[in-house]
């Protein structure tokens, strides 16, 4: 059986940004994933100034952007009604996830990560992963980067998410240029979905338009979905839906045990407002990597849980306080005021646009949010 420092097990975004943050300091890491490179992931491929940055730190070079869309306009819009378009907003570049994690991927295998892609797992124990093949690989440390429905999660946990507070998203690629041209906004529709929103994001070669939100209040984001895309002017029946569970803030605590952590999505680190997922899941692989490599140079494996949620300890304290503010934007009692409120205030819809673009944090939003509190509140009891 070979032996490795550290299994890392997924290789999306957090996967290899774990894997490569860890080869880099000289520890041998194993990357598993049961897809071959490159494979697609359902995603709206947002990948705002935030990920930009993330990713200088953790891969050592600038993004390659020549790949994306860049825009630097949008359009938000409620129940068919557009609220405001926003221009010379700090940059969103939407990117292609086929492309960008085979780039991830790549990365990390020129890091010095052995590659286990297109590997099952059959079985796994603590320490030890079995392929369907038969082979074994065992690891001090094993990082779960296996994404939402992860099986470490399940291994540690007995399940992968919590199905009473997990999100879910719906989308469909439609030709470039049928809903976004270039001279045209990006759109984002508050209201395409409960507690949730719907999104048309341009792409080099599509455009992928899709709705998300919380999945309990949703038993019908089928039909959410058709209904926006008819709002759009899609046909629904001529589209092929595909769904993707999304951890919408339902994050974890406690992301691990011991010597077991979970980053990304396996974690639940995706935003509770926005959605966007790509820039923690990188992060918190990084972060992960960290911990396990301190906690191996110290000779304790198991003390790698404490040291990863010491250094996740801001993360988690933006996505607790972002799931507080989320009530104010998506619970319905709260629509109304939340709309006249984007409607009338530039400072909102900026702070709304900063949040987006990933250039504002939630304890700065939060303080702004209590000074206009008392307004806001008056605006919903007029209503
Ligand atoms: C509809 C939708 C739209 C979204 N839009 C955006 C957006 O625009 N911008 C943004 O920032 N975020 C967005 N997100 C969130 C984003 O996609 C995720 O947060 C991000 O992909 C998390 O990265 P990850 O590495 O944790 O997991 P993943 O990207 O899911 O990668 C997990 C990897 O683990 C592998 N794996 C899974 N199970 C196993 C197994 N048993 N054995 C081995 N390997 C396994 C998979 O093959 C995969 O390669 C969206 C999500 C959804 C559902």
């Amino acid at each position: 059986m070979q032996k490795f420092d550290i299994i890392v097990i997924g290789a999306g975004p957090a996967g290899s940004a774990a894997a490569t943050w860890a080869a880099r300091q000289g520890r041998s890491v194993a990357l598993v994933d049961k897809a071959r490179f490159p494979r697609n992931k359902l995603c709206g491929g947002l990948f705002t100034e935030r990920s930009r940055a993330y990713y200088h730190e953790i891969f050592g070079q600038d993004f390659d952007l020549s790949r994306a869309v860049t825009r630097r306009d949008i359009a938000f819009w409620h129940d068919g009604t557009e609220l405001a378009v926003l221009h010379d907003i700090p940059p969103l570049h939407l990117t292609m996830r086929l492309d960008l994690d085979n780039t991830l991927f790549t990365h990390a295998l020129a890091a010095g990560a052995t590659d286990y892609s297109g590997h099952a797992i059959a079985e796994l124990s603590d320490n030890k992963v079995t392929f369907r093949d038969g082979t074994q690989i065992s690891g001090a440390v094993l990082i779960g980067a296996d994404g939402v429905n992860s099986i470490v999660a399940r291994h540690l946990f007995g399940t992968p998410f919590n199905k009473d507070t997990i999100g879910f998203g719906l989308e469909i690629e439609v030709p470039p240029d049928a809903q976004n041209p270039a001279d045209q906004p990006l759109r984002i529709d508050f209201a395409a979905a409960t507690w949730g929103y719907g999104w048309s994001f341009p792409k080099q070669g599509s455009t992928t338009v899709g709705v998300g939100g919380l999945h309990a209040p949703n038993p019908d984001m089928k039909a959410h979905f058709s209904g926006y895309l008819e709002t759009l002017g899609i046909d629904p029946k001529q589209a092929r839906f595909k769904g993707h569970y999304l951890p919408f803030g339902d994050f974890r605590e406690h992301p691990g045990r011991g010597h077991i952590l979970l980053a990304g999505d396996a974690a639940g680190l995706v935003d509770p407002i926005t959605g966007e997922g790509i820039a923690f899941a990188m992060k918190s692989g990084q972060l992960a990597a960290q911990a396990a490599c301190d906690a191996l140079s110290a000779g304790t494996p198991q003390s790698a849980l404490t040291l990863y949620k010491t250094a996740l300890g801001d993360m988690l304290r933006n996505l607790r306080i972002a799931r507080r503010l989320r009530r104010i934007i998506f619970a319905p009692r709260w629509q109304k005021a939340f709309v006249s409120t984007f409607r009338r205030s530039g400072t909102v819809r900026m702070q709304y646009m900063a949040l987006l673009a990933g250039e504002l944090e939630y304890p700065e939003l939060a303080r702004s949010v209590v000074t206009r509190l008392p307004r806001y509140l008056l605006n919903a009891l007029r209503r």
